[in-house]
This record gives C-alpha cells, structure tokens and sequence, in this order.
C-alpha cells in the first residue's frame, strides 16, 4: 500500500512536469474508484496547475478555480507519460496536459479516489479532521505528551490515528517504536515526555530516510514499465519476526494488533 513516504515521492517526481502546465483534457475511464469520479472533474479541463501539494496521503493539484483531490489507495500509482501511450487494463484516469504529457492513474483494486472541490481544501470533510503533518514543526514530542494524557490507548494504534498525526502506516509505528525502544503495547497516557521527545525524533527520521530513499527512484516516474516510486526499505523489525534483534540479538517477536502485524523486541522495547 503507498504509505505517505511513496505520496511523497510521486509529488516530488510529478510536479516538474505539471506544475505551471495547463490541462487540455481529462479522460476517466472507468469512474468507479472508492468514490465515483464526479463529473466535475471535467472543470479542470483549460486550467493551469498553480500548486501541487499533499495533505497525509492526499495529492491535491491546485487552481485557481478548484482543487483535485487524489488518493492512490491500497494499489494506486501514477504515471507522466507521452499523449498517445495505449491504456492498459487498470488506467482508470488520464489528465492531458497542453505540453504533449498526461497523468495516468492506475489502481488495480479502485480503492483510490479522484474528487473536485471548488471551496477551500482544507475544509473538505476528507482533510478538516485530520492531525498535523509528521515532518512539521507543528509536531513533535511535546505535542504528543499532551494529546495522550488520559489516554489509555496503545501506544502503536495512538500514532497511528490520522486524528492524532498523520501518515504514520504500521510498517513505520512499529520501526520508530523499535528505534525509540518503546513497547507498541504500552498506553499512550503512562509514557512519559521524554520518551514522546525520543518517539517523534524517530518518527521523523524514519519518514525522511523512506522519502529519501524513493527520491532515488524518481526517474522511473515517465517509464511506461515497472513500479513507479515505490522502494525497498532497509526495516529493522517490519517483516523480521522470529529474526535476531540487530540491537541485542534476542529473536524479535510478532503479535497482531488491530489486526496489524506487530513486531518488536521484548527486550529492547519497554
Ligand atoms: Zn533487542
């Protein structure tokens, strides 16, 4: 699933090609993604992208007359390609733009979105509620001490609510919890301001070292074949249960929550 790192990466490697452009036509396919694509979405057609920017995992393509909101979902990926490249079987969405390029949105299992607003984005009922952004000032350790005061919620589903923060996938709570040595078990409210200032460092660095390392992956963004801005990340414990703890070499362990695959070191992680 594109966790925020791979949104990222996909805005930093559409904008050179989009921003400042004008949409000359936009072809929707097959309208049917989590939400339908409402047919206002044609009003981009003869507008100039001004802004593309992200809220969570939100890509929003800026005008002066509206906002396009996307989500790429469990499986989404978008693609700058030559107008004229032949659609395949889950190119749901292409935005041509005047330069000779298009926007190609491909979701194998449609739970992406492509919407229209006209009114202030911020305020759409999809992004009013949600939480700062990780790699904001707005966020940091004294920020989380005081949301979770009285909060009896573990600690791995409390970073991960999009109300409290988000952008926080389960493959990063369960590295920055590693990194910070915290049990993802632990109630968020009996964690104390020093171990939050040491949990949103690593929440941080983990998110910036995932962005870093799509940023190498840019140029695959105007390919017509393989995975555009998705990448292997060197993980500590997502993925290596049963394995030896790279801190202390004790076999890290897995458990479910949330339904979520959970891995820590019982050890390392108090
Ligand atoms: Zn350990």
């Amino acid at each position: 699933m594109p966790e925020l790192p791979e949104v990222e990466v996909s805005r930093l490697g559409i904008t050179p090609h989009l921003l400042g452009e004008s949409v000359m036509r936009v072809v929707v396919r097959n309208p049917s993604l989590r939400w339908p694509v409402p047919t206002e979405i044609q009003e981009l057609t003869g507008l100039t992208i001004t802004g593309i920017r992200r809220r969570a995992k939100y890509l929003l393509l800026e005008t002066d007359w509206g906002t396009a909101i996307l989500h790429l979902g469990m499986s989404g990926n978008l693609k700058v390609l030559p107008h004229g490249t032949p659609a395949g079987k889950h190119d749901h969405v292409d935005i041509e733009f005047a330069n000779g390029k298009l926007l190609r949105l491909n979701d194998p299992r449609r739970f992406g979105c492509l919407l229209w607003t006209r009114e202030a984005v911020e305020q759409h009922p999809l992004l009013a509620r949600l939480g700062p952004e990780p790699l904001t000032d707005a966020f940091d350790g004294d920020y989380l001490y005081q949301r979770s005061r009285g909060r009896k919620t573990a600690i791995k589903q409390f970073i991960m609510d999009n109300h409290i923060v988000v952008g926080v996938g389960n493959i990063y709570a369960n590295e920055s919890l590693f990194a910070a040595g915290i049990s993802p078990k632990r109630e968020a409210g009996n964690i104390g301001r020093e171990r939050y200032l040491k949990l949103a460092g690593e929440i941080k660095a983990v998110l910036a070292k995932a962005i870093g390392q799509g940023g190498t992956t840019l140029k695959d963004f105007t390919g017509s074949d393989g995975k555009p801005g998705y990448f292997v990340q060197e993980l500590q414990v997502y993925g290596r249960a049963e394995q030896p703890c790279v801190q202390c070499g004790g076999l890290l362990k897995e458990i479910r929550m949330n339904g979520r695959s959970t891995v820590f070191c019982p050890r390392c992680q108090r």
